[in-house]
């Protein structure tokens, strides 16, 4: 089974993600965690992307495409399928989607898109902290670690995302208005896609899901 997951940032995707991979044993496919990785690695693709990344802005559409494809060439076999989170972010990438997966004989099939509020999305990404070592996400407030500053599973160092912070967060929720939001029409036009409230926990979030894979 493979999803695409949407929704501004902060709605909860790459948490549902993380549930997702490990109760259905997907592959999950982050764009946002790919090209941190590539920033990281100082790679020629890590080095374009990075002035766009940490001011919140949509990295060019060729580079995300290509990276992409590369990714769905080389899945994971033992999987029963793959998570897009943050892909495709704008019409063009979903139109380039839609052909890829045309020449690799796969297709999409279920879009869940996150409906939230922004004063939610801005509580939750200025809380947010990440580990540097396993990726696992935090909330200072709604899901803290056991010891401060701490990952709970690999003992990693948690800091927060450049992009978290409240000027760069306005300007990725406007640019999730401007260019994703007619994503979401996009697959309702195709009918596969399926609403969830996410201003909601993490686990009511996964519920809602859950139902949904129950109807099918
Ligand atoms: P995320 O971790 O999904 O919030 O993504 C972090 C940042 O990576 C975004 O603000 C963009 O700069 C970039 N990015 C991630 N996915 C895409 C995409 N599909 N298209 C363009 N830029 C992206």
């Amino acid at each position: 089974m493979n999803f695409v997951l949407l929704g501004a940032p902060g709605a909860g995707k790459g948490t549902q993600a993380e549930i997702m991979k490990a109760r259905l044993n997907l592959e999950h496919l982050s764009t946002g965690d790919i090209l941190r990785a590539e920033m990281k690695a100082g790679s020629e693709l890590g080095k374009k992307a990075k002035q766009f990344v940490e001011s919140g802005s949509l990295v060019p559409d060729d580079l995300i495409i290509s990276m992409i494809k590369a990714k769905l060439q080389d899945l994971d076999s033992s999987k029963n399928g793959f998570i897009l989170d943050g892909f495709p972010r704008t019409v063009a990438q979903s139109e380039a989607l839609d052909k890829m997966l045309g020449e690799l004989d796969m297709k999409i099939d279920y879009v869940l898109y996150f409906d939230v509020d922004w004063e939610v999305v801005k509580e939750r990404l200025l809380g947010r902290r990440v580990c540097r070592q396993c990726g696992a996400i935090y909330h200072i407030k709604n899901k803290p670690p056991k010891v401060e500053g701490r990952c709970d599973i690999c003992g990693g160092e948690l800091y927060q995302r450049k992009d978290d912070t409240e000027e760069v967060i306005k300007n990725r929720f406007e640019v999730y208005k401007e260019q994703t939001a007619p994503v979401v029409d996009f697959y309702k036009t195709k009918g596969i896609l399926k609403a969830i409230d996410s201003n909601v926990s993490a686990e009511d979030t996964y519920r809602q899901i859950e139902e949904l894979l129950k109807n099918r």
